[in-house]
């Protein structure tokens, strides 16, 4: 079980206000409104506890002479964050205003607002997954006021004028006669609290606006619209209030070689027609690194070559898409005399007869390969 002081991240020598300033921190991280999670939620439990302990200067001497709470027992009797209810205080000091004020005045709070933000990463990262480094503008907890909007040592007091309950009661008349209304109390907006000092940093607002770069990981198999939800990294809220969700929304640039259809690439070889016709095999430079490809004698220009699993990683499941290699086979051009006195010569032993420049259609000539491709019909 770890030590009290450990768990809120302070000294032996700690003051008071230096384990509620670490505590409040820490709940406002942990807080089960803020971050749902078990985890989360343990840790809360035992920073609660290590703060009930440590924040009453007498549990504190028992803790601190003993090694545990009361001297005897080390176990953790209810140990839930409502726990004694002192440390709940702060914790509804935290979450929903200043002041210790219970009124049912609406609270100044407001959780921070959420963030979209588009990031652009390459096909390849979109393939394997990646680490990005991403800069945004958000909002975040003032540092000088922690929050609290109010000048260091000062607190926000209690209105005068509607006595903390936020609402000032008006004496109306009417055809009824005199009758009684109630309406947002005007000096502190009807928070029932005032800051008579704000804090000259964030101007009482207890956040400021800061740019901050982030490391998100970003995994295998996205594509372009895929949103990506940072719980919490969005803008801190206003006067402490929780922070807001981060959005991240994927584009994926467009690869100058491979395309990507679903979870399957596409990528185009060029293949001269020599090669095709007589079988060779070439290497492609692929995303896992080189390939070496068989190319069968007789290739045809538009067959696909299948390399599984060397596409895309799939997003919901184990396993890659396939890389397609469509063969263009290659036509010779400017053929220069020799060349063309070979061709006419292959042509010739292939009894592709031409006559005035014309190809004889024989056959198995070009109409019946027509017919098969269509499929006969
Ligand atoms: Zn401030
Ligand atoms: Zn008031």
């Amino acid at each position: 079980m770890s030590n009290h002081y450990e768990v809120l991240g302070v000294s032996q020598g700690a003051t008071g206000e230096e384990i509620k300033k670490a505590y409040r921190k820490l709940a406002r991280r942990l807080h089960p409104d803020v971050n749902p999670g078990d985890d989360a939620a343990e840790e809360f439990k035992l920073v609660t506890r290590a703060y009930e302990v440590l924040s009453d200067p007498q549990k504190r001497r028992v803790y601190d002479t003993t090694g545990n709470e009361n001297g005897t027992d080390t176990g953790y009797p209810g140990a839930g964050y409502s726990g004694s209810g002192f440390a709940f205080q702060d914790i509804f000091e935290t979450f929903f205003g200043g002041g210790g004020q219970q009124s049912g005045a609406p609270s100044r709070v407001r959780r921070g607002q959420d963030a979209l933000i588009n990031v652009r990463i390459d096909l390849k990262d979109a393939v394997f997954g990646a680490n990005k480094k991403i800069e945004v503008d958000t909002a975040e907890v003032c540092p000088t006021c922690d929050g609290s909007c109010c000048q260091p040592g000062t607190s926000p007091r209690t209105c005068d004028i509607c006595g903390g309950s936020g609402q000032v009661q008006r004496a109306v008349r009417s055809i009824l006669g005199q009758v009684m209304t109630s309406a947002p109390c005007g000096t502190c907006q009807g928070y029932g609290t005032v800051i008579p000092s704000p804090c000259h940093e964030c101007s009482g607002e207890g956040r400021i606006r800061a740019r901050r770069t982030l490391t998100i990981k970003v995994p295998a198999g996205v594509g372009t619209g895929t949103r990506i939800q940072l719980s919490g990294q969005g803008e801190a809220g206003i006067a402490g209030g929780p922070q807001g969700d981060l959005y991240v929304e994927i584009r994926v640039n467009t690869d100058s070689t491979f395309l990507r259809d679903g979870d399957d690439l596409h990528v185009t070889l060029s293949v001269p027609m020599t090669a095709a016709a007589l079988g060779t095999s070439v290497h492609l430079d692929t995303y896992d690194g080189d390939q070496e490809l068989t190319i069968k004698p007789g290739t045809q220009s538009g067959e696909i070559l299948t390399l599984r699993g060397l596409g895309v990683t799939h997003l919901r499941n184990q396993g890659r898409g396939d890389l397609r290699v469509h063969l263009n086979v290659e036509t010779p051009r400017n053929v220069d005399h020799q060349q063309e006195e070979l061709l006419r010569k292959l042509a010739e032993l292939r009894n592709e007869e031409y006559t005035d420049g014309q190809l004889a259609s024989s056959g198995s000539g070009v109409f019946a390969r027509l017919r098969e491709r269509l499929g006969n019909r």
